[in-house]
């Protein structure tokens, strides 16, 4: 039978208590009675019971004889939603003092970054599936290390093609030339050229990603200050790379591509990076950017280096919740949000389905725009205008995902022996144009009939995710539409699907299907469903320069603000974007905080990783 692989994480008893909570006061080394009172933090008064029923409490100011109160907590900010940016955000939170309620909706913790055991000793990292764009900062100031998580790098890629002809990729630079010039000598050559482009674009970005965008129409001193810094920082490019900057941000993944190389195989080993979680196809403008996105991460260290999770992506959610609850935070799972509370223009709390009430001044949403705004808040408190924007938003599904629980190593014959490249990323593909023509089958409501894959098998590196001598086969596959020409999907072209994508890598693995033990098949109505991904995006919105930076998630609202007061946003569908990175988390509980220090000015100061900091110098790559 299917189980969870988290044990259900329920809130931790607390002493019953009036006042300042003990969090902020322990932490400021001084007892309750001691500390003065402050701001905003929970009034002095009788408590009420807002978990479930109300219970009328009589003032023990009124009784001679002590009167033990009941106390129940209020929490000075909810975030809804585990997912790894709601908890990044919450740690945040709570680290500064402030005591936070997590509500999610599942039975487990983590959301797109989860780790479950659907068959009896498999642990399926079932959604996001590797590792790279978590900031360090976030790591490190969460202590994640401490609470369990270990990020391991994996070894190269190869790409098969049908001729039956294979490219690997391999992190010895020699032995990576060798084999991009058996493709192409002139290609082997460009590579240099090309990675020195890539670098430089993330050194532009990278600087970006923990800052709040600046508002480009504001006049305050902030938005100022912060879009100086960032003409500094284009200026700082030389004239020759402001041109090539900007032109990239708006290129198709091919076009640049096209820059550097000859070859078809190396083209297309390279280009799939730039469709992955897109309803883009290579040649779309705009795609340029989702591989620099994929490549603006790091492992150890290493730029642009991917890693698994040890026991999956759930360890980083894992880990996150351990951080929260170590800073004294609580997580409650089974709690629905059906509704965000507004009292008098400004936001007081939530509602549970059920009906169950749960107050705070400061609701943070971890959920999608979408799904925030079109479904927990009130249409009458937005404004018709943020409406129409938030209808707008691009969130179109592409993606799916198969999780496969194999007896035995598959074998891909292609590859000689002993290659460390299977350990890495698989992809079957020989030309960005068979990229292109699967992107076809998307527009024309159906999913890919020759997908494109990336395949990864972690228990070659992680053996803690299967039994041993077993295997888990993590599948993504671009491109999977929401619904398959305007229907809903149905279980047997679900089953269909999963045939389109067997078959595909049955090609290239003579033994494959004979290992299958067990499968769990996702389309974007799995996704939506269980993790509430509108239609299934995989980035809470698409990555589109319309979508990016100050546009992100809409023009005027990218300082993680709703138009309600009170109310944030700190999903992924808000800026730096979407995979596990945790910036939007971070730099949201930045934009929380400095309300809340606006009346509460002894609050402590922000954490280095989330305070705005000034962009490094600009450094001269090519003479790295
Ligand atoms: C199939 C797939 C593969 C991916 N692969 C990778 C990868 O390998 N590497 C990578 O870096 N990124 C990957 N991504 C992207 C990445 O996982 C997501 O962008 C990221 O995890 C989103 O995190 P988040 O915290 O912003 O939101 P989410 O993870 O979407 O979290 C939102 C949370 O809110 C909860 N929720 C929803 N509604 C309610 C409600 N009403 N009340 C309470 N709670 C609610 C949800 O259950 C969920 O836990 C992948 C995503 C998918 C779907």
């Amino acid at each position: 039978m299917a189980h969870t692989y988290f044990e259900l994480i329920v809130p931790r008893p607390r002493r019953a208590r009036i006042g300042v909570p003990a969090s902020i006061t322990s932490r400021m080394g001084m007892s309750t009675a001691a500390r003065p009172r402050r701001g905003k933090q929970i009034p002095l008064e009788p408590a009420r019971v807002h978990l479930g029923r109300r219970s009328s409490v009589s003032s023990p100011l009124r009784s001679r004889t002590p009167t033990i109160v009941p106390v129940v907590k209020r929490y000075d900010a909810i975030v809804i939603g585990s997912g790894h940016n709601g908890l990044t955000c919450a740690c945040y939170l709570a680290r500064a003092g402030l005591e936070v309620l997590v509500l999610e909706r599942n039975p487990y913790i983590g959301g797109a970054a989860v780790s479950r055991e659907l068959y009896p000793g498999f642990t399926y990292s079932n959604c996001s599936y590797v590792c790279s764009l978590l900031r360090p900062e976030i790591m490190r100031e969460l202590e994640l290390s401490r609470f369990g998580l270990q990020v391991t790098p994996y070894e190269g890629a190869a790409v098969f093609t049908r001729d039956g002809d294979f490219l690997a990729s391999y992190t010895d630079p020699d032995a990576n030339r060798r084999e991009l010039a058996r493709h192409s000598p002139r290609d082997a050559e460009a590579y240099r050229d090309f990675s020195l482009e890539v670098r430089r674009h993330c050194r532009f970005i990278k600087p970006l990603l923990m800052r709040t965008p600046p508002d480009p129409t504001s006049l305050k001193p902030r938005d100022l200050r912060e879009l100086l810094e960032l003409g500094r920082m284009f200026n700082d490019l030389g004239e020759e790379r402001m041109y090539d900057t900007i032109r990239f941000f708006t290129m198709s993944v091919s076009d640049f591509l096209d820059q550097f190389f000859e070859n078809g195989v190396i083209k297309a080993s390279i280009a799939g990076s730039g469709i992955i979680g897109t309803a883009l196809g290579p040649y779309s403008p705009g795609t340029a950017y989702v591989m620099l996105h994929h490549y603006m991460g790091e492992v150890d260290g290493h730029i642009g280096s991917w890693g698994f999770a040890r026991g999956g992506m759930g360890a980083i959610t894992r880990a996150m919740a351990q951080a929260l609850r170590s800073l004294g935070g609580d997580l409650r799972t089974e709690a629905e949000v059906e509704r965000v509370l507004v009292r008098d223009g400004r936001t007081a709390g939530v509602v549970l389905a059920g009906g169950e009430e749960v107050s705070a001044p400061t609701v943070v949403s971890n959920l999608d725009l979408k799904r925030t705004f079109l479904e927990l808040v009130p249409g009458e408190e937005l404004p018709e205008e943020f409406l129409r924007r938030v209808r707008n938003f691009k969130i179109r599904g592409s993606s799916g995902k198969l999780n496969i629980a194999l007896d035995g190593l598959p074998e891909f014959p292609a590859l000689p022996a002993g290659c460390p490249a299977r350990k890495g990323d698989l992809h079957f593909v020989d030309s960005v144009e068979r990229i292109e023509r699967a992107y076809d089958d998307w527009k024309n409501g159906t999913w890919s009939r020759d997908p494109y894959v990336d395949l990864l098998i972690p228990t070659q590196t992680d053996p803690t995710m299967a039994p041993p001598g077993k295997h888990f086969m993590s599948v993504f596959v671009q491109y999977v539409p929401p619904r398959l020409a305007g229907a809903d999907w149905d279980e047997e072209q679900r089953a269909a699907f999963a045939d389109t994508v067997i078959d595909q890598i049955a090609q290239y693995s003579p033994n494959f299907k004979d290992l299958i033990l067990h499968a769990e098949v996702r389309t974007p109505r799995e996704l939506e469903a269980e993790i509430g991904l509108t239609e299934g995006n995989i980035f809470q919105g698409e990555l589109t320069l319309d979508q990016l930076f100050f546009n992100r998630p809409i023009p005027g609202y990218a300082q993680y603000r709703a138009p309600v007061k009170g109310l944030y946003m700190c999903g992924s569908s808000t800026a730096p974007g979407g995979g596990v990175m945790g910036a939007p988390g971070a730099n949201a509980a930045r934009e929380v905080l400095r309300d809340a220090s606006r009346s509460t000015p002894r609050r402590r100061p922000f954490p280095p990783s989330i305070r705005q900091r000034p962009a490094p110098p600009p450094v001269d790559l090519a003479a790295e």
